[in-house]
């Protein structure tokens, strides 16, 4: 097996995976939407809510925030946390962010931006309530999903059978993930990771290109919402299946 860093940054990881069966590829992208478990607000003690917003949808729309989830929670498998929010409005109308959130255990774990709107206030309106941090899984609600993108491709293989055709910019102009540019009057291929087999490009010139994929090749992408990063997540999913492989082993073995 080989495994080539295509993107990485804190929010975003994207491999290359060569001679690895296709089945287990697929099951880290599973477990990275389903399995791996973040942070989440999931009890919600309402004080008081003068607000005109019921407290079921304050307490619905606080379970949505998502919550940086450090890594020795998921390690200890279980975890509640208390967060604080005390919010009212003077003279003028009020917008309450999950910014306004306090966590009253642990500032680590803490929204993962200070800007997403939980309610708006009128004047002399104020809300004030407790809400607990659990962990949870994606398969149980997808507000504990760390995943915004878990995908598994081909890897694309394409391949410029005529560079200099009349129609180079209306083909580069054609494809949506702009995998393709024009230099020196030819085509040529920028970035084929990209290509999604749209085809878009094959409605224009069927002669000039051959779109195909690499045999026993895939491209894993992953794209973090925010409460782990991109590699985490990626590590924690292979955790997960070994634990998994290990349980069942055990299982068939007491057989
Ligand atoms: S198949 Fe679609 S994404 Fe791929 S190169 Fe052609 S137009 Fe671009």
């Amino acid at each position: 097996m080989t495994v080539e860093v295509i993107e990485h940054d804190k929010l975003n990881l994207t491999l290359r995976i060569d001679s690895y069966p296709l089945d287990l590829v697929n099951g880290i992208r599973r477990y990275a939407m389903s399995e791996v478990p973040t942070l989440a607000i999931e009890d919600v003690v309402i004080i008081e809510n003068s607000s005109l917003v019921y407290d079921e949808v304050i307490a619905h729309r606080l379970g949505l925030i998502p919550l940086r989830t450090p890594k020795k929670y998921i390690e200890a498998g279980q975890a509640q946390l208390m967060f604080v929010l005390d919010a009212s409005a003077d003279n003028a109308t009020r917008t309450v962010y999950s910014g306004d959130l306090v966590s009253v255990e642990d500032k680590e774990v803490r929204p993962i931006s200070n800007e997403i709107p939980i309610i708006k206030l009128a004047p002399k309106q104020n809300v004030k309530l407790e809400a607990y941090a659990r962990l949870g899984k994606g398969k149980q609600h997808s507000k504990y999903s760390p995943t915004s993108k878990s995908v598994v491709k081909p890897t694309p293989l394409i391949v410029i059978k005529n560079p200099k055709t009349q129609k180079a910019k209306e083909i580069a102009e054609s494809c949506p993930r702009d995998v393709f540019e024009v230099s020196g009057g030819e085509l040529k291929v920028k970035n084929r990771y990209a290509c999604t087999f749209c085809e878009e490009c094959l409605k224009v010139d069927r002669e000039s290109i051959q779109i195909s994929e690499e045999p026993n090749s895939y491209i894993l992408s992953i794209e973090s919402i925010g409460q782990l990063e991109a590699k985490d997540i990626v590590l924690e999913s292979v955790n997960l299946m070994i634990k998994d492989f290990d349980e069942f082993e055990r299982r068939v073995d007491e057989i």
